[in-house]
């Protein structure tokens, strides 16, 4: 397992940093809810580079850490792994970016390197991982330091706010939409219309696919967003698709969502479960899952998804959609998250 940086050792090189105080949205163990805390500013050794945090995305994998969905790693971790920052200092083996050069920090923030999954080139899977915003401290902070080797250069077409939300919710969207991919689909289904899947959309479209996208019951507001960014149809959840699919992607937290994307799934078609949580899926009969349909789930990203993606919506740009909140207000964006009152994604600015 690689060594987790606690910013003890004496750093080689680091440009000047004016400040040695930070404020930080870290979890709070009991109350559900981030609390405003001032931390040192992480020192960069080794392999790390450390960034002034110009945005950062709020993930619905962050309200799986603060309700304890997923047991702690970490006592008052600081969240966030969506992160676009501008590196302004570099431990003394990290010369992969200049000091000043914009990065994105996802939530693969290390890997071991020799386990059998690393072995097999699916570092995704590796046995000791390192996660940002869980295993170490994320991007709801003014400055966060992560491994260089881990880190994307960012489109410059995208700004920084609409590049957060590229790092988590456009990647494993990526990562789901490419495994669905292998049931060659023209019909795609999208389950769950929140920032992942308003990106997927796009690029789906942009590659020539239909899709249907299936929000919650009622959400009518939703469902005109899913259309203006060229789905071709949209209805809620409860609702029957149109026409057979040829692939689902499952956004949504929701188990039930799983015997409805696979009965509305054509035989020899994908359903993928996207999300790292997933309330209990309810008993189903067989006959959804025969005719060689495949269900399957989607864990983190490799570096191999990053590049590919990044190279993919340079191509064929997406617009992403965000709603912007100051880090302080971090509670806000969660709640509106919860709510699902955001139309696309929630970012915070320092
Ligand atoms: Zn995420
Ligand atoms: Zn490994």
């Amino acid at each position: 397992m690689p060594e987790i940086h606690t910013g003890h050792k004496p750093f080689a090189y680091h440009a000047p940093m004016l400040t040695t105080s930070m404020f930080s949205m870290t979890v709070d163990s009991v109350g559900h809810k981030l609390l405003g805390t001032f931390k040192p500013v992480p020192q960069a050794t080794d392999r790390d580079v450390v960034v002034r945090v110009l945005a950062c995305g709020v993930c619905r994998t962050d309200l799986h850490i603060l309700d304890g969905d997923l047991p702690p790693h970490r006592a008052g971790v600081v969240p966030g792994h969506e992160v676009v920052g501008q590196i302004v200092a570099r431990g003394a083996q990290a010369t992969r970016f200049a000091i000043g050069q914009r990065v994105g920090i996802p939530w693969l923030g290390g890997t071991c390197g020799g386990c059998a999954f690393c072995a097999m080139k699916r570092e995704n899977l590796c046995d000791y991982p390192v996660f940002t915003g869980y295993d170490r401290d994320g991007g709801f902070a003014e400055y966060a330091a992560a491994d260089e080797r881990f880190c994307f250069a960012l489109p410059e077409r995208y700004d920084d706010c609409h590049a957060a939300p590229l790092l988590c919710a456009g990647l494993i969207g990526f990562r789901a939409w490419r495994l669905a991919g292998e049931s060659a689909p023209r019909r795609l289904g999208l389950y769950g219309f929140g920032a992942a899947a308003h990106i997927i959309c796009q690029i789906a479209v942009s590659q020539s696919q239909e899709v249907y996208a299936f929000t919650q019951k009622g959400d009518l507001a939703g469902q005109r967003f899913a259309r203006s960014l060229g789905a071709a149809w949209a209805g809620g959840s409860d609702e029957a698709a149109p026409l057979p699919l040829d692939a689902a992607l499952i956004f949504a937290p929701v188990g039930a969502l799983v015997p409805a994307a696979l009965a509305a799934t054509r035989k020899g078609g994908t359903v993928v479960c996207a999300g790292i949580h997933m309330s209990t899926i309810p008993a189903f009969e067989y006959r959804l899952l025969w005719g060689e349909r495949v269900l399957k789930s989607v864990a983190n990203l490799t570096r191999e998804d990053g590049d590919a993606f990044f190279r993919l919506i340079d191509d064929f740009p997406v617009q992403t959609h965000v709603q912007a909140f100051a880090l302080q207000d971090a509670n806000a964006a969660v709640q509106a998250l919860r709510d699902s009152t955001v139309n696309g994604a929630a970012v915070l600015v320092p």
